[in-house]
């Protein structure tokens, strides 16, 4: 209940509530009293009624800045993005990141109970595509280690997936012929180029823009 010292009495102790406003009894001088005491407590309960709506409206343009916030995270991100140019990870790859990547390598095939044909040739780093599988397979166990790191105790299936989507399929590939690594079992067989270039001229039979500047 609000209330307020009551007029006669100046700055006394004795209160009034607001919702009693004193009775006139005829008395001039009260019934002014009287209006000025009910018009307060009309302004009382329209200040009150603003409140609310100014917590309304204060709620509703703090999701619309998040919104714009994330919209705008967005918009900054692809703006990054658009300058940068594809290249493969040994392209742009620093000293550190191929120490990491070496040292990650080196516990997979050392320490992950893998056969001997699955675990992963000492001259890889001499074979571009098995680098930039490797490479690969790492980026995404930081990630599901990261993520299994922070389910804790919810529970999280991502390291079964990776297990299962990711390790198997790229240690089966660089297994079973895909790559010229199968060829270095006991010994390091250097590639030999053998890079078959696409027949441009076949190009030359495609309707409209989409093969200029080709
Ligand atoms: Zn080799």
């Amino acid at each position: 209940m609000t209330s307020i010292p009551s007029p006669e009495n100046g700055d006394e102790a004795t209160e009034l509530a607001l919702d009693d406003p004193p009775a006139s009894a005829g008395d001039p001088d009260a019934d002014q009293i009287g209006l000025l005491w009910n018009g307060l407590d009309e302004l009382i309960t329209r200040l009150d009624t603003t409140e609310d709506s100014l917590a309304a409206t204060l709620d509703t343009l703090s999701a619309d800045v998040d919104g714009l916030k994330t919209q705008l995270a967005l918009l900054l991100k692809k703006e990054q993005e658009k300058d940068i140019r594809p290249r493969r990870w040994a392209d742009r790859a620093t000293r550190k990141d191929w120490g990491v990547l070496v040292d990650w390598v080196d516990r997979l095939t050392t320490d992950y109970s893998l056969l001997s044909d699955f675990t992963v040739p000492p001259c890889w780093p001499a074979h571009p595509g098995v680098v930039e599988e490797l490479a690969g397979l790492h980026r995404s166990w930081t990630r599901t280690m990261i993520i299994d790191e922070t389910a804790k105790n919810s529970g999280d299936t991502s390291l079964t997936a990776w297990h299962d989507r990711w390790l198997w399929p790229a240690l089966t590939r660089m297994k079973s012929g895909h790559y010229r690594t199968t060829n270095c079992r006991t010994k390091h067989q250097p590639e030999n180029s053998n890079s078959r270039f696409t027949d441009r001229d076949f190009l030359r039979s495609i309707p409209g823009e989409a093969v200029s500047g080709v």
